[in-house]
């Protein structure tokens, strides 16, 4: 691996393509395809305290979307572990107290005419860290998120596997654009294309209903690192679960909701369609009986770090 990084103590430092660059210098081909047509594959992990969490799920995580969209990263499993961890030890200086990171690992086929001027051969790869919006997000904990479900349906798995984690967020992106100007602060999840609720751009939904945990099923979401966190801790506390079909009636008549992503982990939605749900507190006793065992897992009060961050 080369370093183009000298004098780069005070930015953030990037995996490029066998290169370690400054930020600010990290260039993508206008030639690249994960530039014109989506066609790359990523995967999200976060730190608690700088440090990693479940990087080895993440990493096979994007080696089976690699496989699913045929790109070869040229890189082993253990080597892109390897220059992931590298990457959050170069820039775990930069954050600020009690700040994490987002660390990506982005694959694109690579230029789509690799013998263009500056265009390289094979695939590109990127692994990058970004500070996570803790203050941005820090009133969903204190408030609760409100869940607003837009026209635009998920892309069914017939057309494009949820399974995978590719750059294609269009359709999460449009569905987005519906919810923003009637409802600026709703998180959107999308009905898929037979009526029953599916995920958001970054986030799975769980419905919480007499005490049993529902989850729509994993053929027509990503299986969330978290949702699996989630779903674990339901099996440990003995808290009944399932995954199902649901649809727009069991969000109605759930008496709490809560979604799971790296970045929120296991975070309370207050009202779901302008509907506030029944449990009266927010997060209710089984959202606050898997937040506090996620936070056991992760060995980090993530709640009381984003609660910090309140005023920030
Ligand atoms: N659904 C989609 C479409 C996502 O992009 C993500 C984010 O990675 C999730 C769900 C949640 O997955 P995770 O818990 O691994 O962040």
């Amino acid at each position: 691996m080369s370093e183009n990084a000298g004098g780069m103590a005070n930015q953030r430092q990037v995996y490029m393509n066998g290169e370690i660059v400054a930020e600010a210098d990290a260039r993508v081909h206008v030639n690249d395809r994960g530039f014109i047509y989506g066609d790359a594959v990523f995967d999200t992990a976060r730190t608690f305290g700088g440090e990693t969490f479940r990087l080895r799920e993440h990493i096979d995580r994007l080696y089976r979307s690699l496989r699913y969209v045929d790109i070869d990263p040229g890189l082993s499993k253990a080597e892109l572990t390897e220059i992931s961890s590298d990457i959050v030890a170069r820039n775990r200086h930069l954050l600020g107290p009690d700040d994490d990171y987002w660390i990506f690992q982005r694959i694109t086929r690579g230029a789509n005419d690799p013998d263009g001027p500056g265009a390289h051969e094979g695939p590109t790869v990127i692994v990058l860290t970004v500070p996570l919006p803790l203050a941005k997000r820090a009133a969903l904990f204190r408030d609760g998120i409100e869940i607003a479900v837009p026209p635009t349906r998920r892309t069914p798995p017939e057309s494009l596997s949820p399974n995978a984690k590719t750059h294609n967020y269009l359709n999460l992106i449009v569905a987005a654009n519906e919810v923003k100007d009637s409802n600026p602060g709703a998180w959107p999840i999308l009905l898929d294309t037979r009526g029953f609720l599916t995920e958001g751009s970054g986030s799975n939904l769980f419905l919480v209903r007499d005490g049993e945990v529902l989850t729509p099923k994993r053929e027509y979401v990503l299986a969330g690192i978290s949702r699996d966190v989630a779903l674990e801790q339901c099996e440990a506390l003995s808290i009944p679960y399932r995954e199902a079909d649901l649809t727009l009636f069991d969000a109605a008549t759930a008496d709490e909701a809560f979604i799971t992503s790296t970045s929120l982990c296991l975070c309370p939605v207050r009202a779901i369609q302008g509907r506030t749900l029944a449990e009266p507190d927010v997060p209710g006793p089984v959202t606050r009986r898997l937040q506090e065992a996620f936070a056991e897992v992760v060995g980090h009060d993530f709640v009381g770090q984003y609660l910090a961050h309140l005023d920030g």
